[in-house]
């Protein structure tokens, strides 16, 4: 039988009328557990509200209450109900029940239906909870907790739907909510689809809170049935809200609707995030976020630790192991308002150190490590995280014990996320949290001064230590956790540092000044390299830079082969300050300008006018009448846009993509249209290309758009291509090239439909190898009809700039490779060193082959590119 025990008053109601009293029966029989002894601080810290805890004995979950059924989880493990008061109670079974998927629960109710106390709401096989969840503890919580002035559990044993569990003493519902809703200040958007690639992950989320807290009022952002404060990072992160998901932003008050229209169309354009994406993306030939590769956990060779490679280089060295010391702070303080303000100045005191570092970031032209910091900035704001300070601070801790306490229970919350980019996210609040401890106890974990030639080595690396690594004297480093899509890694890529991670544990025991060799394109640490070694390896790293050196001083200079063929080496580019950059790197053209950035981090697509301006911003960059193709919008597959929903698909990359798009939606590509022949007379050679054609009627359709735009402009005729990256395309190349002016080749998406193998599969990603002699003999086939009708061929996929597959393509009669802008000096050297004579010998015997291994081992590599690539 169960005994009353202590009164608890909720947090903060203290003082106010109490209008109500409610007694709620005892859902399930069994001993009742404090919340606070929950071993789940989402539970404990009462970050879902105030409750109990039931470790059951029975297996049917009774009405608590009378009330209405509000959700009923999809996995069946809790149900919500509301009370004719307000009261919101919700009955959740076990811990990480939600994992089991529905398996073991049978819940007997549905939304919407009127209960009373003791009915059946879920029955459960408490033999399976109990051996594959976290734990049976079954919560009861109030989740408006604003609503209670009192909150007293009882402690015992209890009989389900007999005994009394807890007496709750409610206050006035302020009605602010409803009567913002009745007054027509509630205000709901339209479903937005979420178009940031990986979802609404932390810098979004900082985002979006840093809009929603210029309104006065709630806001709130609902996903399904879920709803959460739109103010928080950590709450918006933890509704693992993904891409292309629809969510709701939803607003009380009196600036309900322009916070709505605000937020809405910030969440629809990416919270910025697409912005940043053509800034990343050129150098590559796929604008798809780099996959985290699978880590291998051991490898046969005690010498080579296996990682994930996150940063790509080789680094040659000796090991430094960095260790995170725990600061030690006192738990118990007398002065709670002494430590809030304490806690407060400590704050402030990070945010001024990180909007420093975000300005000098920002002045560095770095906008992307700037951003991360801005994030950090957010999540120093997150009202969740202050709260949970601030309460412990009001229990008698110290600020820095309830700092310290508040800000690991998030990190470890976003930890157990499934997601592995949010999971990844609590490195991040470890970050910001370890910057506020040191200003509060004056503890600094100095960084020792590292020796030129470092290899460092940790369990993990915050953004902070990894953003203030000096490239000059750290030849790379390895962290036992993270992955490749970490805020480390991105920094590490941006500052051109190899790096692993996710490395073999092993790697923390190894001894400080050993000589170690890191690879960070293929996720290994070698262990023993010896000195010969080490030297050879830094002799060829030196060689290779002066090679790249004079390789830059030659890059103007045409690229013709020893036997005097002239192949056309130009860029592709997405940008006009690409352009700038492609003329100083050597670029011969723009065999391939990607408009799709231009159509990104936007609410609408640009007008004709703005895009008349890109485009003639671009051709007036280049050196007069060299070529410039352009290719129309390429949207859809990896690359959505928020404008421009396209309903979800289970094969989008069969799906609308590329040209369908623009011929489902003809405006669009009619005022492309009319923007690049506008853009015409700027001093380059303009050509259009259209993307992912199928068959001769996408063609003739395009082209006949294109045309009639043409006509009404009474502009002159430029000429009109296609890529071929549909295998279809270049199995009967010679009928397209009976009327296209030209083809270039998309061997990024040729390779994956011929091999029927996705780009950025990550563990097929790998096999989907353009050398593939499938893909040389399309490739050959579409060279052989388009010169036959007198068109030329170029290639614009990443192949394009492999040195392997440079031979192969001249050898095939290739008449131009359009390659990132960092690879152009070293293409066009290439093609001086090599005869056309002898490419196509190799080419032909690579069509005899038959696999894309057999074909790269006829070609000669580099021996500096291979040899540090192998030997390492
Ligand atoms: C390709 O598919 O090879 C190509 C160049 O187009 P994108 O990578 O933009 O799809
Ligand atoms: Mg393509």
């Amino acid at each position: 039988m169960a005994e009353s025990t202590t009164s608890a008053p909720a947090a903060g109601s203290s003082g106010t009328q109490v209008t109500s009293v409610v007694v709620l029966q005892a859902p399930l029989s069994g001993q009742l557990v404090p919340i606070e002894h929950v071993p789940d601080p989402v539970f404990a810290e009462k970050m879902v509200g105030e409750g109990l805890s039931i470790d059951p004995l029975s297996d049917r979950l009774l009405a608590p209450c009378d009330g209405e059924v509000v959700q009923v989880h999809a996995a069946g493990h809790a149900v919500t109900m509301k009370t004719v008061e307000g009261l919101e109670v919700l009955l959740h079974i076990g811990l990480d029940t939600v994992g089991l998927k529905g398996e073991g629960f049978d819940p007997k109710v549905s939304v919407g239906e009127q209960v009373t106390a003791g009915t059946e709401l879920i029955t459960f096989d408490l033999d399976h909870v109990a051996t594959h969840a976290k734990s049976v503890l079954t919560q009861m919580v109030i989740t408006n907790p604003e609503r209670l002035a009192s909150f007293t559990p009882r402690s015992g044993l209890v009989t389900a739907g007999e005994d009394a569990v807890a007496e709750l003493e409610l206050v006035a519902d302020d009605g602010r909510d409803d009567a913002d809703a009745a007054a027509g200040r509630q205000v709901t958007s339209e479903a937005v689809i979420v178009a940031n690639p990986v979802g609404l992950h932390a810098r979004p989320a900082a985002v979006l809170v840093n809009l929603a807290k210029r309104f006065e009022g709630r806001v709130y952002l609902q996903r399904g049935d879920t709803r959460v404060n739109a103010k928080s990072v950590v709450a918006i992160m933890g509704l693992e809200v993904g891409p292309g998901e629809k969510v709701h932003l939803i607003a009380q008050g009196p600036e309900a609707a322009e916070a709505v229209e605000t937020l809405s169309a910030a969440v629809a354009e990416g919270l910025g995030e697409a912005g940043a994406a053509p800034v990343a993306a050129p150098a590559s030939s796929t604008v798809r976020a780099e996959p985290a590769p699978e880590p291998s956990v051991q490898s046969d060779d005690p010498d080579l630790l296996l990682g994930v490679a996150a940063s790509p280089g080789l680094g040659v060295g000796t090991v430094l192991q960095i260790r995170h010391e725990d600061i030690s702070v006192e738990e118990e303080a007398t002065d709670r308002h002494h430590e809030r303000r304490r806690l407060d100045d400590a704050i402030d005191k990070a945010q001024v150190q990180l909007e420093a570092l975000e300005a000098r970031l920002l002045r560095e032209a770095d906008p992307s490590k700037a951003a991360i910091f801005a994030a950090h900035q957010e999540l120093l704001d997150d009202p969740d995280l202050l709260d949970l300070a601030g309460s412990a601070i009001d229990k008698g801790k110290s600020a820095a014990f309830a700092w310290r306490s508040a800000y690991r229970t998030h990190a470890e919350r976003l930890a157990g996320l499934q997601s592995e980019v949010l999971a990844g996210r609590a490195n991040d609040v470890r970050d910001v949290g370890q910057r506020v401890l040191e200003v509060l106890t004056g503890v600094r974990q100095e960084r020792p001064e590292f020796p030129a030639g470092t290899i460092l080595i940790a369990e993990d690396l915050t953004p902070s230590d990894t953003a203030t690594l000096d490239r000059d004297r750290i030849e790379g480093f390895c962290t036992t956790s993270g992955g490749a899509s970490s805020h480390v890694a991105i920094l590490a890529r941006s500052l051109d540092i190899p790096a692993v991670a996710g490395i073999d544990p092993q790697a923390l025991e190894v001894a400080e000044g050993e000589r170690v060799i890191l690879d960070g394109a293929k996720g290994t640490l070698r262990l023993n390299a010896s000195e010969a070694e080490v030297d050879r390896i830094r002799r060829r790293k030196e060689r290779i830079a002066k090679r790249r050196a004079v390789e830059l001083e030659h890059a103007l200079e045409p690229a013709i082969t020893t036997d005097g063929h002239r192949t056309e080496v130009v860029a592709n580019i997405a940008a006009v300050e690409d352009a700038r950059e492609a003329k100083s790197a050597g670029a011969e053209g723009v065999g391939l300008l990607r408009t799709e950035f231009a159509f990104m981090g936007r609410t609408s697509a640009p007008s004709e006018d703005e895009q008349v301006e890109i485009y003639r911003g671009i051709a007036e960059a280049m050196p007069e009448g060299q070529p410039l193709v352009i290719r129309t919008l390429d949207v859809g597959g990896d690359k959505p846009l928020s404008y421009l929903p396209i309903a979800r698909e289970d094969n989008p990359f069969l799906g609308e993509r590329g040209i369908r798009v623009g011929l489902d939606r003809p405006e669009i590509l009619r005022t492309q249209a009319r923007a690049i022949l506008r853009a015409a007379d700027a001093g380059a050679r303009m050509h259009v290309m259209f993307p992912m054609i199928a068959t001769m009627q996408d063609w003739r359709s395009a082209k006949e758009v294109f045309e009639e735009e043409r006509l009404r402009l009474g502009a002159d005729r430029i000429p009109v291509g296609i890529m071929v990256e549909v295998p279809s395309v270049a199995v009967i190349a010679e009928r397209f090239a009976a009327e296209v002016d030209f083809f270039s080749v998309g061997s990024n998406d040729l390779t994956q439909y011929v091999l029927a193998m996705d780009r950025g599969h990550p563990k097929l990603a790998p096999q989907v190898d353009g050398l593939h002699p499938a893909c040389l003999r399309l490739i050959g086939q579409s060279v052989k009809a388009a010169h036959e009708h007198g068109r030329w061929l170029g290639v614009c996929g990443s192949i394009a700039g492999d040195p392997q597959a440079v031979p192969l393509l001249l050898g095939l009669g290739v008449d131009e490779l359009s390659v990132s802008i960092p690879a152009i000096p070293s293409v066009k050297a290439q093609i001086r060193r090599l005869s056309l004579e002898e490419c196509r010998d190799l080419a032909a015997q690579a069509l005899e082959q038959e696999s894309a291994a057999s074909v790269r081992a006829l070609v000669p590599q580099d021996e500096d590119e291979r040899g540090l690539e192998d030997e390492a």
